[in-house]
């Protein structure tokens, strides 16, 4: 590649090639790996990316944009080398306006960040994956990222009013509308949420907000068993309650982070916890809870906490949060999945990912959003002879999970790592017709080639 010709169309400093300086692109959070870039650039506006994707055009080089690695299915790797387009030094909230309830940004903005700078204006921005305070603006939109809070307000799709994203030919394009409704056209930034990276680079962002709730409960339900904890989660909703999460943990997860949060309020022996918070603008969410408790006594929990106060409430989301980084630290590999079912098989899903773990002589551990069905699923080990024995219990992990009429990855993306699956769960015909959409945005194939499909 020719990287003095690629330096001389950017600002000094935006164009990396020392394999130190760039060795740590050449992995992110989903363990696939390592594949080095040529080269890392760092734009700072859309007519800088423009000029990156025009130099790949002309040279056939691959462009695979990043925002801050923390992706799970392994998008932001450059597998066929070429070149990594960092987001990171786009880092401007450009407005907040609360009339409007709009958020505008940039695509290297950290998540949290944004969340603080809204709640700062008495608003609020709902999406919040567990990595809120690393991942970006940028690839929570290329990844539809969720979390917790989904289960009552949706995922990142259900906020994005509209984009600017360069396209793969380098054109520079806006799509969506600042307006609350609209419905002109074929809804191309529902088509580019979700689209990991494939179809365009985001270089701005036009975010709805919402007002912040006046008044949040969080509660703790123990069971003595995991399945009576999942199959809870369909007594709640059927019970015409509206969670704002509704988070499972089982044992394994509580014994894996109890040592960092010594004052979690877990009793010994718990099978597994629901975490559920409810939120409103009165102090009705305190009878929503008791209407929870009631509901989970009924399907078997034996105590609960509720928070009190903002310190027991943090303790309870720092916990549920060390979960995935204490298995990493306790594991020497954890194999990590992220399927979703409908919510009615969320008990099926945990009882199957236990058996197919035991027949396998796998340790397992499932946490995550019950409320939507989704679900962790880790298979925990040490012994790298056992990579084939686990390669086996994914597949009839996923071949549950579709039979469950779920799907592979709730919030994961296919990336690298999941396309072998995704003829599984999606018709031949219509796996062509997503290819047939790359191949129009993307005639030249470079930029992101290889991921989502084999
Ligand atoms: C501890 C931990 C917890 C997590 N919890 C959750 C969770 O609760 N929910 C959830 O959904 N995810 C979760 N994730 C996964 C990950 O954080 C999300 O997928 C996140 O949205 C990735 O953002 P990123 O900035 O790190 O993107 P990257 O990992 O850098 O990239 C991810 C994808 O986005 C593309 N991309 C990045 N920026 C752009 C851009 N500007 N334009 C176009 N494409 C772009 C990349 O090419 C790649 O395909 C978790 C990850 C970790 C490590």
């Amino acid at each position: 590649m020719d990287i003095a010709r690629l330096a001389a169309l950017l600002p000094s400093g935006a164009v990396v090639a020392d394999p130190d300086a760039i060795e740590r692109y050449s992995h992110d959070e989903s363990g696939a790996g390592p594949f080095p870039p040529s080269a890392v650039v760092f734009p700072k506006t859309a007519e800088e990316v423009s000029a990156v994707m025009r130099f790949a055009v002309a040279t056939g080089i691959p462009v695979t944009p990043r925002g801050a690695g923390t992706g799970q299915s392994g998008g932001a790797l450059a597998s066929l080398g070429g070149i990594v387009l960092s987001l990171e030094r786009m880092t401007a909230v450009r407005e907040i306006d609360a009339g409007d309830l709009v958020a505008v940004a940039e695509p290297g903005v950290i998540l949290g960040d944004l969340q603080r700078a809204v709640l700062a204006e008495g608003l609020f921005y709902p999406p919040d994956p567990a990595s809120l305070d690393m991942c970006t603006l940028g690839g929570n939109v290329a990844e539809n990222a969720g979390g917790p809070r989904a289960v009552k307000y949706g995922v990142t799709r259900d906020y994005v009013l509209g984009l600017e994203v360069v396209l793969p030919t380098g054109e520079i394009v806006r799509t969506g509308r600042r307006a609350p409704k609209g419905v002109a056209g074929y809804d191309l930034t529902a088509l580019l949420v979700g689209s990991e990276g494939t179809l365009g680079i985001v270089t701005e962002v036009t975010l709805k907000l919402l007002a912040r709730p006046r008044r949040v409960e969080t509660a703790l339900f123990v069971f003595g068993d995991m399945v009576a904890a999942a199959r809870a989660v369909v007594d709640i909703t059927r019970a015409g309650l509206t969670p704002r999460t509704l988070e499972f943990i089982d044992h394994v997860a509580i014994a894996h982070v109890r040592p960092k949060v010594p004052e979690l309020p877990i009793p010994e022996g718990a099978g597994a916890v629901l975490l559920v918070e409810m939120d409103g603008a009165t102090d009705a969410v305190l009878d929503d809870i008791v209407r929870v408790d009631a509901c989970a006594r009924k399907a078997g929990a034996s105590s609960t906490v509720v928070a009190e106060g903002e310190a027991q409430r943090a303790t309870l989301w720092r916990a549920r949060r060390m979960v995935s980084p204490c298995l990493v630290e306790a594991n020497r590999f954890k194999v990590a999945e992220d399927a979703a079912v409908p919510r009615s098989r969320v008990a099926d899903l945990v009882a199957a990912f236990h058996r197919i773990a035991a027949a396998h002589r796998l340790r397992a551990c499932a946490f995550g959003h019950a409320g939507d069905g989704n679900l962790h699923l880790n298979f925990l080990f040490d012994d790298s002879s056992l990579k084939p024995e686990v390669d086996r219990a994914v597949d009839e992990l996923f071949r549950a999970v579709i039979e469950m009429r779920g799907t592979i990855t709730g919030e994961h993306g296919v990336g690298l790592t999941k396309r072998r699956f995704l003829p599984w769960e999606q018709s031949a015909r219509i796996i062509e017709l997503q290819k047939a959409l790359k191949r129009t945005i993307d005639p030249r194939g470079i930029l992101n080639p290889g991921k989502i499909f084999l």
